[in-house]
């Protein structure tokens, strides 16, 4: 077991990786009073966290792995009209995280892992507020819940019953019919047979925006960013922390990995394997002056949100295993467009097209926590489709590891439950 220092004294700290999980870290440490660099091999913001559905998603605690997926899985996987592609060519490299993610399915384990991102959820709202007051950026978030849609009574009716869990966990939410639906969505009306609707959600109007204001409170207050800076490796040598980027070598006190899908190479590099895998998503880009939609809208069966952002709506998710520097595949595309122009055929054509990679570990939780070889380098990585509605909770859990008395149950995410 590595031992925590609980030695307040503010210390140097380097966050490797400026996407909204490095940026919430960084902005926490900073808070705190404590001289942080952040080194960002692109611009930050411009990862994976510049092109989610903007969903703070404080209901979200369903595992992915379940029995259920698994029994849909044959379809999901040869049917043109799946939210979920796997690029064959590369199933031998993702075999090990594919079986990890089956061994997931199993009851015990899906009690687990819905205790847990319980215990994330729970805190998630309050660790945001304290940061977009930070940021002057409160006013990005609009507080309309969230709308699960389903366009046939049979998967409404399945998801309803599904549901009765989340209740038992104290998750707020819903059942909706066809016309209470469009009461609240009048854009809908007869283009769905029910929802779940979760009124505690909340969205952002621009996630790059909110990086942004990340960002600038983070260097008002003094913290130092580096772009265009590419970290190659993380070493300790005695009481120093030495990270090698292509801007040389610096040292620190403690490094915070957060390097997103980037990240499973410098745990290597350190010795400490993790199944980090891309699940590649997909976004396409409606421009509009009035929304269409007030709140975002998942179209449960097709695996995207619909969410209403600044000046345009975006559609946004799916899921597509593969190696994360592909290219964009163009048939995902089609198929967000396909759907939509059934949808809103008066909608047109999209005028943005994106994918980035979600880092994901087969247990959908994240790893919070220090290295196996060291407690002077923590990683936060590994949120999958959860990475905007917990970043904030994960910057102030790495706090609390570092700094205080952490929740007991944070020791359950770990790198150590991965052998
Ligand atoms: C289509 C889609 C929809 C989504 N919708 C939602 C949603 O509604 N709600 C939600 O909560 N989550 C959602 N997510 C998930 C969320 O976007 C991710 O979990 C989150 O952005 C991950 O953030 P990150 O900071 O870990 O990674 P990233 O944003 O990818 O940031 C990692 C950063 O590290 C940098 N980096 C990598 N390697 C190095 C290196 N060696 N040196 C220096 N820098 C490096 C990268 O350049 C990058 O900027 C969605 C994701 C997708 C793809």
């Amino acid at each position: 077991m590595r031992s925590h220092n609980n030695d307040t004294t503010p210390r140097r700290h380097i966050v490797i990786g400026g996407g909204i999980v490095g940026l919430a870290t960084a902005l926490t440490l900073r808070l705190e009073g404590h001289e942080v660099t952040l080194l960002e091999r692109d611009t930050p913001g411009h990862g994976a966290s510049l092109g989610n559905a903007g969903t703070f998603a404080t209901y979200a605690i369903t595992p992915l792995a379940q029995p259920a997926l698994l029994r849909q899985t044959p379809h999901l996987l040869t049917s043109r009209d799946s939210p979920f592609h796997l690029r064959w060519r590369h199933l031998p490299r993702l075999l090990p995280w594919l079986l990890r993610f089956v061994a997931e399915a199993r009851p015990a384990r899906v009690r687990h892992n819905i205790e847990h991102l319980n215990h994330l959820m729970a805190r998630a709202d309050a660790d945001w507020q304290r940061l977009l007051v930070a940021a002057d950026a409160e006013s990005l978030m609009t507080r309309r819940g969230c709308l699960y849609t389903y366009q046939t009574h049979a998967a409404w009716e399945q998801a309803a019953q599904e549901h009765e869990m989340l209740g038992q966990n104290g998750i707020d939410y819903r059942v909706l019919n066809e016309h209470q639906t469009a009461d609240l969505e009048p854009a809908l009306a007869g283009k769905v047979k029910g929802s779940i609707w979760y009124p505690e959600a909340s969205h952002v109007a621009d996630p790059l925006m909110l990086c942004e204001r990340l960002r600038r409170a983070f260097e008002t207050l003094g913290g130092t960013v580096h772009t265009s800076c590419d970290v190659e490796q993380v070493s300790v040598h005695g009481a120093d922390v030495m990270v090698s980027s292509s801007i040389g070598q610096t040292v620190c006190d403690h490094a915070v990995i957060t390097a997103g899908i980037g990240t499973r190479q410098l745990a290597r590099k350190l010795g400490d394997q993790m199944p980090l895998e891309a699940e590649r998503g997909y976004h396409l880009e409606y421009p509009m002056d009035t929304p269409l939609l007030q709140r975002p809208c998942c179209i449960a069966e097709h695996g995207f949100y619909m969410t209403p952002m600044a000046g345009r709506l975006r559609v946004a998710g799916t899921v597509e295993l593969g190696r994360a520097s592909d290219p964009a595949n163009p048939a995902r595309y089609r198929y967000l467009e396909r759907v939509m122009s059934k949808l809103f055929p008066e909608l047109g054509a999209p005028a943005t097209y994106w994918m980035g990679c979600r880092p994901s570990l087969p247990d959908t939780l994240p790893i919070i926590g220090a290295s196996k070889r060291t407690c002077k380098v923590h990683y936060g990585v590994g949120h999958g489709h959860l990475g905007l509605t917990l970043a904030a909770a994960t910057g102030a859990l790495i706090q609390a590891d570092i700094y205080s008395k952490p929740p007991e149950w944070l020791a359950a995410l770990s790198i150590d439950r991965f052998r």
